[in-house]
């Protein structure tokens, strides 16, 4: 009996430690009980990453695993899958996605697959049906045909306009559709049992946020004082690693209010384009990515601002 108890438990032990080799680089970290966020690579999509240069989150429920976003291709859903087999041999029931980017979506068609349920708001499928062709295109310079092989546009089967919630296994979850933040289709999802909320890509920890064309500057501030007024104890934000929501204020929130301030004051003064993409972010110089993204990030913003002075 002992004998065959020490066989299963070392095959167990063999079967997380496969497990955790095919999971590559993305590292599993406990934020709550059931809680999870399958943190990935903080810098751009690469052959090594497959796309998932992103931060993923995992709730397991009485009737299986829920998992936040799948992944930015094939490939990388397939190592998000090892990843969550690395704490628990729930199937996955549930993908939602947070939101437009890659990221975010283009792995469904992998947990599709698998059976699983796919959520999903409105505005992010919109988003995604938008730039899927330039997200492959993207995906296929970066991180390569192999990487991509499999990959196609697979979208939410249940989708939701600005708010749902369901119980899933004894746990409660409520998404709020923030109307556009990093992408239109940002997503919070809430769950009150755990004062847990994975925010998709309206929040990024440890390196700086990006600020694109598809994104809403203006709503972004306003999208996260909703976020923070429900008080969550624990932050998986959408990029880098899992944290309070005081560290989320201050990667995030005083990074899009410091511009805000900065490119509004240059506008306000008849400043140029140029004057608005120097101004002064020197206090976020730690975030990683920030020599790439700084400046840019402050054209945007200028651009999206310039219509209201
Ligand atoms: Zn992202």
């Amino acid at each position: 009996m002992n004998s065959i108890r020490t066989a299963l438990a070392a095959f167990a032990a063999l079967i997380v430690l496969t497990a955790q080799a095919a999971a590559g680089d993305l590292s599993v970290k406990k934020v709550a009980d059931n809680v999870y966020a399958i943190v990935g690579d903080l810098g751009q999509r690469s052959p090594e990453n497959l796309g998932n240069n992103a931060t993923f989150g995992l709730v397991l429920t009485d009737a299986g695993a829920v998992l936040v976003d799948p992944g930015g291709t094939w490939k990388g859903a397939e190592r998000l899958a090892a990843a969550v087999r690395t704490v628990t041999e729930q199937p996955i029931r549930i993908v939602i996605n947070s939101g437009g980017q890659d990221h975010r979506w283009l792995g469904n068609g992998y947990f599709k697959a698998q059976g699983a349920r796919i959520i999903a708001s409105v505005a992010a499928v919109a988003d995604q049906q938008e730039r899927a062709d330039a997200q492959l295109q993207g995906l296929e310079f970066l991180v390569g045909k192999a990487g991509l092989e499999g990959t196609r546009a697979v979208h939410a089967g249940e989708t939701f306009g600005e708010t749902m919630s369901f119980e899933f296994g004894g746990t409660r979850f409520e998404l709020f559709a923030t109307g556009g933040a990093h992408t239109p289709g940002d997503t919070v999802i809430w769950l009150p049992q755990r004062r847990v909320a994975f925010t998709g890509d309206m929040v990024y920890l440890d390196r700086i946020l990006g600020i694109g064309s598809f994104s809403d500057f203006k709503n972004w501030i306003p999208a996260f004082d909703a976020m923070a007024a429900l008080q969550p104890a624990h932050i998986v934000p959408g990029h880098g690693n899992p944290a309070t929501l005081e560290r989320a204020r201050a990667d995030t929130y005083a990074y899009l209010v410091n511009l805000n301030q900065r490119v509004s004051g240059v506008l306000q003064d008849g400043g140029s384009i140029e004057d608005g993409t120097a101004v002064d972010q020197d206090a976020f110089s730690y975030l990683i990515n920030f020599d790439q993204l700084a400046r840019r990030n402050a054209q945007e913003v200028y651009i999206q601002l310039e219509f209201d002075f």
